[in-house]
């Protein structure tokens, strides 16, 4: 009835209708658009598609350039590399696009073998099995370790007695897998390991071996960085308690590979973990190695059964070869074994770029989700009303932003996700800094007394 929401959602929608179809049609041209240009550091971002004046299907393509702080495109691989980017076009006029054929037909090139070997050594694991889509790696491969998906088996029938334990802000393709797998689901509170071990306990008593138990298998999955939170996973203490009551531990490293750690091996690098005690590694090539596909690296055993049982392994067609080969050059840089030493330059970068980044926020008074390190720093806003304005002037000041909102997030936890590059000059970073500074005084998301007020 009220005159304010005249134009908003009938109260007859539920709140997700409201926000998801409503409010995301309304900021759909904030960031929503296409682009016309690489993921790098800066984009080209479309204006308006403007039709003639004979309305013939003529378009003008109008773009503006901007400080892009919206990709994950961590090393900056997602742009022309002097040592990748011949190599790549080189496979394209070798292998074509496509293999058009699935892996155990004629889909396994000599790229896909050396990739395979590849991801294994630099993750740290015996072997690894890649996929043509990282969401994909998720949601098919936690089915099949369940034992509910095999080519083996009908899709449908009973659960296998399985117990999956899953972070609550874990990403939508784990949550995805863990339903079709059929196995009972557990959640534990956000990176907390005495909740994981409170929901261990409830199932199982400590130390009870594994063949006399009621769950067939007891899987904890985790991620390396959480992709809405920016936030590191408390990896040690989840590996100890999954020791403790002997459960299978599973880390999605889609935002952590290449990012993090010295040598970019990701959060086990980074915090001091032995890879040994991870059984299932996953990630994807889409962030740090500027390409597409996923990975799961574990055990000969398992990557053997995975390659016999994976639907997604037996019957999807494979990953485009150029995308492999930049999956291999690129970690070959990040190794050092393009004969340069761009990789550890880059790492230095990431890591010094998001450290002053995230500081430099704080110390405005922003709300800043995350841990040092961590290449991916929200800004809270949290009343998703206050999207559509932060976004859009962001934008009319030339820094391309990512808002999210439910039901990425809760609802009211509203935020901008800014993801650093190493791409990025230290230039791109102090003039996204004052654009952000003067969006924030304009919205209203200083949550916290500047700096120098605080003194
Ligand atoms: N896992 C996590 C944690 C992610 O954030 C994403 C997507 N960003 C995926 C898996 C899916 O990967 P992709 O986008 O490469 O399909």
């Amino acid at each position: 009835k009220s005159k304010d929401l005249k134009g908003y959602a009938p109260i007859c929608l539920g709140l997700e209708d409201f926000y998801t179809r409503r409010l995301y049609l309304r900021i759909q041209d904030c960031f929503g658009r296409p682009i016309a240009s690489a993921p790098d550091s800066r984009i080209d971002v479309v204006e308006r598609f403007s039709t003639d004046n004979n309305k013939t299907l003529q378009r003008t393509i109008n773009t503006t350039s901007c400080i892009n702080l919206g990709s994950y495109n961590y090393l900056g691989f997602a742009a022309a590399d002097e040592y990748c980017t011949p190599l790549v076009i080189e496979s394209l006029k070798k292998y074509s696009p496509s293999t058009c054929s699935v892996r155990v037909d004629g889909g396994t090139t000599k790229l896909h073998a050396e990739a395979e070997e590849l991801v294994a050594r630099f993750v740290g694991k015996p072997a690894a099995i890649t996929f043509g889509m990282g969401y994909v790696t998720n949601s098919a491969i936690i089915p099949v370790l369940m034992g509910k998906v095999s080519v083996f088996q009908s899709s449908f029938g009973k659960s296998q007695g399985g117990l999956i334990i899953s972070d609550t802000l874990n990403h939508n393709s784990i949550v995805n897998g863990a339903r079709a797998s059929g196995a009972t689901i557990r959640v534990f509170q956000h990176n907390s390991p005495s909740h994981l071990e409170e929901v261990l306990r409830e199932q199982i008593a400590e130390g009870q071996p594994r063949t006399h138990r009621p769950w067939k298998k007891i899987i904890v999955v985790v991620e390396g960085i959480y992709s809405m939170e920016g936030e590191l996973c408390n990896l040690p203490e989840i590996i100890a308690v999954c020791k403790k009551y002997k459960a299978y531990t599973y880390l999605d490293e889609a935002h952590s590979i290449g990012a993090i750690g010295k040598t970019g091996r990701g959060v086990c690098e980074l915090l001091g973990v032995d890879t040994a005690d991870v059984d299932i590694m996953m990630g994807t090539f889409t962030k740090s190695f500027g390409s597409c596909g996923g990975y799961i690296a574990a055990s000969k055993e398992i990557i053997q059964y995975l390659k016999y049982t994976c639907p997604a392994h037996i019957y999807a067609t494979s990953m485009s070869p150029p995308a492999v080969q930049q999956v291999i050059s690129s970690i070959k840089v990040i190794l050092g074994e393009d004969g340069s030493n761009r990789g550890a330059q880059k790492l230095t970068c990431i890591r010094e770029n998001s450290n002053f980044f995230r500081s430099e926020l704080k110390k405005m008074g922003f709300e800043v989700l995350g841990d040092n390190d961590s290449p991916v720093m929200p800004i809270m806003l949290y009343n998703p009303a206050k999207i559509p304005a932060f976004s859009r002037e962001c934008l009319r000041q030339n820094v391309a932003i990512v808002t999210v909102a439910f039901p990425a997030t809760p609802l009211l936890l509203a935020r901008a996700r800014i993801c650093i590059s190493a791409s990025h000059t230290r230039e791109d970073l102090i003039k996204s800094l004052e654009v952000i500074s003067r969006v924030g005084d304009l919205v209203g998301i200083k949550y916290f007394p500047v700096e120098n007020e605080k003194a």
